[in-house]
């Protein structure tokens, strides 16, 4: 059942890298002419704080998803890293980068 849990994380990974990479071209405006005018520009700025944002987050969860490919190869993924139980296979197939039990990640 991990197998099935490695391809899903592996394939989030990638769409997640893809995302990255589409992010740093539009930060750096490849994909888009820069616009001239005051308006625009806080607009195009704003912009890029929301992209930064994105740009965060995916690579926050990439490195969750690292963790749990990790925990995969060394036998520990079905484990909680905070109590040592078992975590529910129901809850890693609904959230497969969680580390820890859902009596955990609930406190
Ligand atoms: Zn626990």
């Amino acid at each position: 059942m991990t197998d099935q849990q490695r391809q899903q994380l592996l394939a989030r990974k990638a769409e997640l890298m893809s995302r990255r990479t589409a992010i740093h071209k539009d930060l750096a405006h490849e994909t888009r002419p820069l616009e001239t005018g005051g308006e625009d520009q806080a607009v195009s700025h704003n912009n890029d704080d929301v992209l930064d944002g994105l740009d965060l987050a995916a690579r926050d969860e990439i490195d969750r998803i690292n963790l749990a490919l990790e925990r995969i190869d060394n036998g520990t993924y079905t484990r909680c890293s905070s109590c040592g139980k078992s975590i529910n296979p129901e809850r890693l197939q609904a959230v497969p980068d969680s580390t820890l039990c859902i009596n955990c990640a609930s406190e």
